[in-house]
This record gives C-alpha cells, structure tokens and sequence, in this order.
C-alpha cells in the first residue's frame, strides 16, 4: 500500500507541493488532539492511525485520495473521511466511528517542467 520502493516525488513527479491538515474525532465528536496535525511534502504521511484503543485494522489512507487527485490535477480536496477499521472480533464486531476532518492542498508544476 505505501511507497515502499518509491519516494513521494518519483511517484507523484508534477506535485511542486503538497499541504495535508488533518484533526481526528471520536465517535462523540470530541477531536483526539487539540489542534489540526500538518504534514508536508518534507514529511508526507500517506497513513494516519486511529487512535481508538480499541480499534482492530482501523486507519486513514490518503494516498488513494492523493492519486485519485494526481491525473485530474486537483488542488484541494477536504471532506470527511470514516475510520475503517471495527471495534471487537471482526464477527460480532461494529464500525469504528473515529473520522478525520482532512484537508489536501496541492501545487502542481508548470507543464513545461515535468
Ligand atoms: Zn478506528
């Protein structure tokens, strides 16, 4: 899933650069830190973890977003996006409720460049 033999530029070549600004709530709505968390191209991450201790399998992942964004050269996606991993076995087990209020911005590249 992650770039394991790719950096961020080799993979996603046009993007000059890249704004991520993310906060995760809990299923009451409280965030799970004070402020927005922010990451960069400097220190991209594709993945964020969910912090519900009891969540199995749970995450967020923004590079199908981010690729999805790539060919159409979109420049801000911000929506919210549910966790999805699950509480208890997988069987018996209910949604995670933790989401993510996320926010993309990217700067691509003049065409004459890539
Ligand atoms: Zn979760």
């Amino acid at each position: 899933m992650y770039l394991a033999t790719m950096t961020f530029e080799e993979a996603f070549p046009a993007i000059e650069d890249i704004r991520i600004e993310y906060r995760e709530y809990d299923s009451a709505g409280h965030p799970s830190y004070n402020r927005p968390s922010v990451s960069t191209k400097e220190n991209i991450f594709l993945e964020i973890g969910c912090s519900n201790r009891v969540c199995h399998e749970g995450g967020f992942a923004l590079l199908p977003i981010i690729r999805k964004m790539y060919p159409m050269k979109e420049t801000t996606f911000q929506r919210t996006i549910t966790c999805r991993g699950y509480e208890g076995s997988k069987k018996v087990g209910r949604r995670c409720w933790h989401y993510l209020e996320l926010s993309i911005t990217v700067r691509y590249k003049e065409a004459a460049s890539q």
